[in-house]
């Protein structure tokens, strides 16, 4: 076995203004951040991973109380690595895990181990069922102004650009966030569509707008506008509403990015799921990723991962992607982010409508901090 250890574990915060703010159900997004962790072992080898945002908080969980549990370690038992910081993070807060925090240590434990391994990190989970992958468009969100005539044209817009570029893209409704109501989320729907045609798959995202009296009335709409998935209806906790939506509705029902590793089998085990989207950068890490992917395939359950970060966490999921036996999609998210923008460089871009999935030992990614110097969050020390 190769005789390494983890020697130094390094967050960098990043957050960028956006000079529009724009909007979904249930918030207006005017930042976008990231934590990148650093994790380097005593050899010299250097593995990379994410944390979902904000900032505050997780990086002082990750450098504080999970990165002690990891260092001294040997990164090639990863999997046994992110049981040890789950327990860690458990019996510090002696309630719900702050996974966003153990995903990036997780993630970069991955890609350390196959920088150490030589081997692309999806080899190492499982093995690759595909090397590209088709991809969606996220983005469609909210614009800042009360005139629903606006709104409606500059998201169909908006839409008719990505159905060409990519023919596949996902809607947001929720214009409660604007004092509207489901009727004008339909509306929306219906005014894309008709712009688009029937041919481009549209996705609808409602990001728990709704009721689930509310819900079923969109849902039965929304299957009539040949719409592929319903994305999160009702609020997360609200597990048997899942089911309950998915008994009733012909449109399938997907959600995941709010949920742990635990409510998956929860969700599974109720049949309140089509398709389960954990994200890599939110749930965990790729460890957790993993057995929930394995979990939804032994009930039949769809994969799509949720993705709204940077390129790591980008490459991350298009790793978990690649060991996915039904052929999921790749979230392509258009939202404005200077940070993705910054630390994309020549990588993951879609061509005719799909994604390579990386190669190259480990995630495949190289990091540019230089080029997110400006969006840095100093921490406690010289940074
Ligand atoms: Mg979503």
């Amino acid at each position: 076995m190769i005789d390494v250890s983890v020697e130094s574990v390094e967050t960098i915060g990043l957050s960028a203004t956006l000079e529009d703010r724009f909007g979904y159900a249930q918030e207006w997004v005017d930042s976008r951040s990231a934590v990148l962790v650093r994790i380097e072992a005593d050899d010299g080898t250097v593995g990379w991973g994410e944390c979902w945002g904000p900032v505050a908080g997780t990086r002082e969980i990750v450098e504080e109380v999970l990165a002690p549990t990891i260092l001294g370690e040997n990164p090639l038992h990863v999997e046994r690595l992110y049981d040890h910081l789950y327990d860690a993070g458990r019996a510090t807060y002696q309630t719900v895990v702050p996974l966003p925090a153990i995903s990036g240590l997780d993630i970069a434990l991955w890609d350390l181990k196959g920088k150490l391994m030589d081997q692309p990190v999806s080899v190492l989970l499982g093995g690759r069922e595909r090397e590209e992958i088709r991809a969606y468009a996220t983005g469609h969100y909210f614009r800042d102004t009360a005139d629903l005539g606006v709104q409606y044209s500059e998201i169909a817009d908006e839409a008719a650009a990505n159905a060409d570029r990519l023919g596949a893209l996902k809607l947001k409704t929720g214009l409660s966030l604007l004092g509207y109501g489901p009727t004008e989320d339909v509306e929306l729907v219906r005014r894309v569509r008709e712009r688009v045609g029937d041919d481009v798959t549209m996705m609808v995202d409602a990001n728990y707008a709704y009721t689930r009296r509310e819900a079923r009335e969109v849902g039965r709409r929304l299957d009539g506008l040949g719409v592929h998935w319903f994305e999160e209806p009702v609020a997360p906790e609200d597990i048997d509403g899942y089911a309950s939506l998915r008994a009733d509705l012909e449109v399938p029902i997907a959600g995941g990015e709010c949920h742990t590793p635990t409510d998956f089998t929860r969700l599974f085990d109720v049949h309140g799921l089509d398709i389960a989207q954990p994200d890599v950068c939110i749930v965990g890490g790729l460890t957790p990723g993993r057995r929930i992917v394995t979990r939804a395939e032994e009930h039949g359950i769809d994969v799509v991962p949720h993705a709204w970060g940077t390129p790591v966490g980008l490459a991350a999921s298009l790793h978990l992607i690649a060991t996915v036996d039904r052929e999921p999609w790749l979230e392509y998210d258009r939202s404005p982010n200077p940070i993705r923008d910054a630390l994309t460089g020549p990588g993951i871009t879609p061509d005719d409508g799909t994604v390579s999935i990386p190669s190259a030992p480990g995630l495949g990614v190289d990091v540019d901090l230089d080029a997110v110097a400006d969006y840095r969050i100093d921490g406690g020390d010289e940074r």
